[in-house]
C-alpha cells in the first residue's frame, strides 16, 4: 500500500503531539486520510517517507517560490550556521536584509523582524493602536492573519457585528475590539466605520486575500479603503504575509498601485526559514520600542540563519525576471485547467492572480467568504486525492491557494494538467 510508512509515522505522532501535527493544517481534516510525511524535496518536487515524489503546488504554504532546496539559498544558512547560530547582538546581516526590503517595497522606510507572519500581524496592529491611540480594528471574513487572539474572531453573518471568538481561549474582551466586514463590500466597510467614528485604529486586510482560495480585490475595493482610512485617521494594515515578494517584489502596494501604511511579511521573506517583518513609514515605526512606547521584542529575531536565507532570496527577487516567469506559468497552467474541466463538463471557477491559483467546484464567482464556502467539498476531496495519487501535491483544503514555484517547468505543469484531465473523469 502506497503512504504505508506515512501511515505508521502519523500513528506514533499522535501520540506525542496533539493530532500528530503542529500546524493544524497539514492534517489533512478538510480531506480526510492520513498525512503524507514529507522526507525530502528539492526544486518542484517534495518526495514523501514512501519514496513517492510528486510535483508541488504548496511550497511550504508560499515561501519556496524559488523551489525547494534552492542552492544559493542554502549555501548561505550552511555558510552563516559555521559561525554561531545565534548570539543576541545585532549582527550587520540584518541591516543588509532590510535595506534591501526597504528598497523592494513601496512606501516603507523601516522594517522590523520578527519570527513568523503571526507575530508580524499582531505586533503591526498593536503598533497602529499606540501610533492612533485608538483599540478597533477592522478585520475581513476569510482572511487570515495568524493566530493571535484578536484575529480568531468568526464571521457573523450580520452586516455589522461585534465578534464573536471562534477558538475557545479567546475572551469576549478581546473579540469586542475586532469588528467583522466583508472582503470585496465598500458599502459594509462605510457602515462599521459610521458605526464606530473615532474608535477604529486601523482596518487589516490580505490585500489578495490567499486563505479562502485565491480572491483579487474588485476594482476600486483597495482603493475605497484607502481613502476611507484617510478621512477617518485610520491606518490601513497590508498583510502581505502571503503575497510580498510573491506577486511583484514590492507585493500587491506595487502590483495594484494602492499605499499601505503598515505591511506584515512572512513566508517567502524567510527563504523557508522562520521569518516575519513589519514595516511603515519612519513617523510610525519610531513609536517602537527602543526608540518609541510601543513594546515588542523577541530572543531569535533577526536570527543569522534566517537573514542569510531571506537576504539570499530577496537578493535573487530582485534581480531577475521571477514574477513575469511565474506570471507566464500560472496563465499556462490556469489554461489547461481550463480546457481539461470545461471538456470534462464539470462545474467550477478558477480565481488567478500571479503565481497564486485556486479550483472552485461551485457555479457562481467567488469573491468573498460566503461565495468560497459554497464549493462543493465532496467534489474537492475526491480532486485532492486523485492528484495526490497521481503525484501532484495541492493544499489539503479547499480553501487553500496553490502556490506556483519557479522550479516548477512546462513539462511538470503539463503533467500536472493531464493528472487533472484524468481526475476529472472520476469527478
Ligand atoms: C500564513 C499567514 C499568516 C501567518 O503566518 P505564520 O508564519 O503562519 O504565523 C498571516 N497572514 C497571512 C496572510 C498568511 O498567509
Amino acid at each position: 500500500m502506497e503512504y504505508k510508512r506515512s501511515s505508521a509515522l502519523f500513528a506514533e505522532a499522535q501520540k506525542v503531539i496533539p493530532g500528530g501535527v503542529n500546524s493544524p493544517v497539514r492534517a489533512f481534516k478538510a480531506v480526510g486520510g492520513t498525512p503524507i510525511f514529507a522526507k525530502e524535496a528539492k526544486g518542484a518536487y517534495i518526495i514523501d517517507e514512501d519514496d513517492k515524489q510528486y510535483i508541488e503546488y504548496i511550497n511550504s504554504w508560499g515561501p519556496m517560490i524559488l523551489g525547494h532546496a534552492h542552492k544559493p539559498v542554502i549555501d548561505a544558512v550552511v555558510e552563516k550556521a559555521k559561525k554561531g547560530t545565534s548570539f543576541g547582538m545585532p549582527t550587520a546581516i540584518e541591516t543588509e536584509i532590510a535595506e534591501l526590503a526597504v528598497s523592494m517595497v513601496p512606501n516603507i522606510d523601516m522594517i522590523r523582524f520578527v519570527n513568523s507572519g503571526t507575530e508580524a500581524c499582531m505586533s503591526a496592529v498593536r503598533l497602529a493602536r499606540g501610533f492612533t491611540g485608538k483599540d478597533k480594528m477592522i478585520k475581513f471574513a476569510g482572511c487570515y492573519h495568524g493566530h493571535s487572539d484578536a484575529f480568531l474572531i468568526q464571521a457573523g453573518s450580520g452586516a455589522v457585528t461585534f465578534g464573536s471568538p471562534n477558538s475557545p481561549g479567546v475572551t469576549q474582551g478581546t473579540a469586542k475590539d475586532t469588528l467583522l466586514a466583508r472582503f470585496n463590500d465598500l458599502e459594509n466597510v462605510k457602515e462599521i466605520i459610521a458605526q464606530n467614528e473615532g474608535e477604529i485604529a486601523c482596518i487589516i486586510i490580505e490585500p489578495v486575500a490567499g486563505n479562502m482560495g485565491c480572491i483579487p480585490p474588485v476594482e476600486g475595493f483597495l482603493e475605497g479603503l484607502r481613502t476611507l482610512c484617510d478621512a477617518h485617521n485610520i491606518l490601513l494594515v497590508f498583510d502581505e504575509v502571503m503575497t510580498g515578494f510573491r506577486l511583484a517584489k514590492g507585493g500587491v502596494q506595487e502590483l495594484l498601485g494602492v499605499d499601505a501604511d503598515i505591511v506584515c511579511f512572512g513566508k517567502v521573506i524567510g527563504g523557508g526559514l522562520p521569518v516575519g517583518a513589519f514595516a511603515a513609514r519612519k513617523e510610525i515605526m519610531e513609536h517602537l520600542a527602543p526608540l518609541g512606547p510601543v513594546y515588542q521584542a523577541g530572543t531569535l529575531s533577526g536570527n543569522p540563519l534566517a537573514m542569510a536565507a531571506g537576504l539570499a532570496m530577496l537578493q535573487e527577487l530582485n534581480e531577475g525576471d521571477v514574477f513575469q516567469r511565474l506570471h507566464d506559468k500560472t496563465a499556462y497552467l490556469h489554461k489547461g485547467i481550463d480546457k481539461v474541466l470545461t471538456e470534462a463538463g464539470i462545474t467550477y471557477q478558477i480565481n488567478r492572480i500571479g503565481s497564486m491559483i485556486s479550483v472552485h467546484f461551485c457555479e457562481e464567482a467567488v469573491v468573498d467568504f460566503a461565495s468560497s464556502a459554497k464549493g462543493n467539498n465532496d467534489t474537492f476531496k475526491k480532486f485532492f486525492h486523485g492528484l495526490l495519487d497521481r503525484g501532484v501535491y495541492i493544499a489539503p483544503s479547499a480553501f487553500e491557494t496553490w502556490f506556483l514555484s519557479d522550479a516548477l517547468s512546462y513539462e511538470d505543469l503539463d503533467k500536472t494538467i493531464t493528472a487533472i484531465e484524468d481526475v476529472a473523469k472520476t469527478l
